[in-house]
């Protein structure tokens, strides 16, 4: 067991845990920040699609103390995203606080408010508090549907490209604003070969009503897809 009691412990390199670094640099508190890939930048490095652009602006989605790049478009893409984020780590010096390939297993509230964590390695770690910054994308979720599909089976979180998906006969399930229907886009751009407007049945967000951007009730709708993008939602 390693006593850091004199620091927090701030788990994830995203652009939350990189925020919250900066906040706790400033007021100088000591903390480690613990990050299981080996690089920065949480979503934005490991876990979108390539063609992807952020949905949210340029504007609402910068930190407030340190705005995207003047030549930056409205909505940048991932690549873009990715450097303003490294770009940020850099500004305020967090690289170094940042333990890359440091997996976080369990993490436990002691008695006198400190708490116990485990490393994917075995190690244990005591520190003096706990700030979680993991995000949740990793975390995937799958309909469970009767009968049997014999097909290929992938979630959103799982396409890369368009070539992913080419050629091949695709059923979109799922509703949750963009990250699906972007990728719906390119894949049936792709699939195909650039027609105008194709229909292709999907399904509504039927599992679950919270997740952003659409609720169809459950119910199957069909999906309208043009060059335009996904027509109904
Ligand atoms: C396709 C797509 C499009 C999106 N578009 C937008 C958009 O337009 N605008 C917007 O604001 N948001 C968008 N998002 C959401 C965006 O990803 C989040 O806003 C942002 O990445 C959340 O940052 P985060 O730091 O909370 O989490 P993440 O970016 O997920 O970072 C969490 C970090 O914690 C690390 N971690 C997790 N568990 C552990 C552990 N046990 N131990 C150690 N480290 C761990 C991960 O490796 C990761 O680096 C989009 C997401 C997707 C998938």
């Amino acid at each position: 067991m390693t006593d850091r009691s004199t620091q927090m412990a701030l788990i994830g390199a995203g652009p939350v845990g990189l925020g919250m670094a900066k906040a706790l640099l400033e007021h100088k508190i000591p903390y480690e920040e613990l990050e299981a890939d080996d690089d920065l930048g949480g979503n934005w490095y490991h876990g979108v699609y390539e063609t992807v652009h952020i949905i949210s602006s340029r504007k609402t989605t910068e930190y407030a103390d340190y705005p995207m790049p003047e030549h930056y478009p409205d909505f940048p893409s991932r690549q873009q995203m990715l450097e303003y984020l490294r770009d940020y780590a850099e500004k305020f010096g967090l690289p170094k606080h940042i333990q890359f390939n440091t997996k976080v297993v369990m993490a436990l509230p002691l008695a006198d408010g400190k708490w116990e964590l485990e490393l994917a390695t075995g190690e244990k770690r005591i520190y003096k508090g706990l700030i979680v910054c993991n995000g949740h994308h990793w975390h995937k979720r799958f309909p469970n549907y009767p009968g049997k599909f014999e097909g290929q089976w992938i979630h959103s979180k799982d396409y890369r490209s368009p070539a992913q998906l080419a050629g091949k006969r695709v059923l979109v399930i799922g509703g949750g604003a963009q990250r699906l229907l972007v990728s719906a886009e390119d894949v049936f751009r792709d699939s195909f070969g650039g027609d105008d407007e194709t229909v292709v049945p999907g399904v509504g967000a039927a599992a679950d009503d919270r997740v952003a951007g659409a609720h169809y009730g459950g119910e199957i709708q069909p999906v309208r897809l043009s060059r335009a993008g996904p027509q109904n939602f």
